[in-house]
């Protein structure tokens, strides 16, 4: 009797070595293991058995159940670790490769390296600083003190009472005033934060920040600076006009616009019927932000200017909708 246990439990051993796949396992696994298996009648048979044998006879039967179940496991476990069996999946060596797919640089960063470029030309270097700024930085030091009404504009994310997101670039005019000393000439790219989101604004965005400072700078120079540059922005005969406007850290400003460029002054929905686009804001440094870097104010004038990178991208391309730029959908993204 128990011979024939070993022997049965040699044989589905056996079989299970020379299984190839998941299929073959489960066929030696039904045909010893199954409900009509070879093993499953012995163990129903034992109870016909004379008494003085039956104690061994199960014992020996269900040992041997035990280990055959625990060897299928393991032959199952094998199999997922090796290589799949050339009659499961087959591979064909001859199919031509997955074509790589090379990526580019984004619109935006695009627009960056374009405004960047232009501007160094002009003599202007390039300064980075934190994203995450202190409150003195971003309002305190431009002429923006905690009572002020312009921090209501700004949409401000803040961490604590007295570190935010920076929402604009300007804070580096002060970072890098303190370092040098006149004549300063700096633009400052990067991100900017504001809670705000619809068509044309997004939570991030960019922004291009630019500082001239110097003896006898005069508002015709920050004209002529920001002509010169939407001539190469855009069309070397767009118009543009300045119009008289606030910011705290800037007097007199002003804000730049170009000549609407869908409609070309005639009016339109993207220009709300005004002929014009606003693309930039600018004016002469405050004598309040050159005392909080403790420049002369009786001996140095500058100005400052900033622009929305989304903003110019967007009319330079025709983009109605500034979240397209962040959702990461190719179909849009490969056309630049
Ligand atoms: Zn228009």
């Amino acid at each position: 009797m128990i011979q024939a246990i070993r022997q049965i439990e040699a044989e589905a051993q056996t079989a299970l070595a020379s299984a190839r796949n998941e299929k073959d396992i489960e066929a030696v696994a039904i045909r010893f293991l199954g409900r009509k298996g070879a093993l499953t009648g012995f163990l129903r048979n034992i109870a016909q058995l004379p008494p003085e044998e039956r104690a061994a006879a199960g014992k020996q039967a269900n040992e041997a159940k035990k280990s055959l179940e625990a060897a299928v496991k393991q032959a199952k476990k094998n199999l997922s670790g090796k290589d799949r069996p050339e009659n499961d999946t087959p591979i064909d060596i001859s199919l031509p490769g997955r074509r790589a797919t090379p990526g580019h640089t984004h619109p935006i960063s695009q627009i960056t390296q374009e405004i960047c470029s232009i501007l160094e030309r002009m003599g202007f270097s390039v300064a980075e600083g934190p994203e995450v700024e202190t409150d003195y930085y971003n309002f305190e030091a431009l002429n923006v003190p905690k009572y002020h009404p312009a921090r209501d504009m700004q949409d401000t994310f803040y961490i604590s009472d007295n570190i935010v997101l920076r929402t604009q670039t300007s804070p580096m005019q002060i970072r890098v005033m303190e370092k040098q000393s006149p004549p300063v000439a700096v633009i400052a790219p990067g991100k900017v934060f504001r809670c705000d989101s619809d068509l044309t604004h997004t939570p991030m965005f960019h922004q291009v920040e630019g500082l001239l400072v110097d003896e006898n700078v005069s508002f015709a120079d920050l004209k002529g600076t920001l002509t010169a540059f939407v001539h190469e922005m855009f069309d070397s005969d767009t118009s543009l006009r300045f119009r008289p406007s606030f910011f705290p850290f800037t007097e007199p400003s002003a804000e730049v616009d170009i000549l609407c460029v869908m409609c070309r002054g005639a009016g339109c929905r993207v220009c709300g019927q005004s002929g014009w686009l606003e693309i930039l804001g600018s004016g002469m440094v405050h004598p309040n932000v050159f005392r909080s870097v403790g420049y002369d104010t009786a001996r140095y004038t500058g100005f400052a200017f900033g622009m929305g990178v989304e903003r110019i991208a967007m009319l330079k391309y025709g983009i109605d909708d500034i979240r397209k730029f962040f959702n990461n959908d190719m179909r849009f993204l490969r056309q630049f």
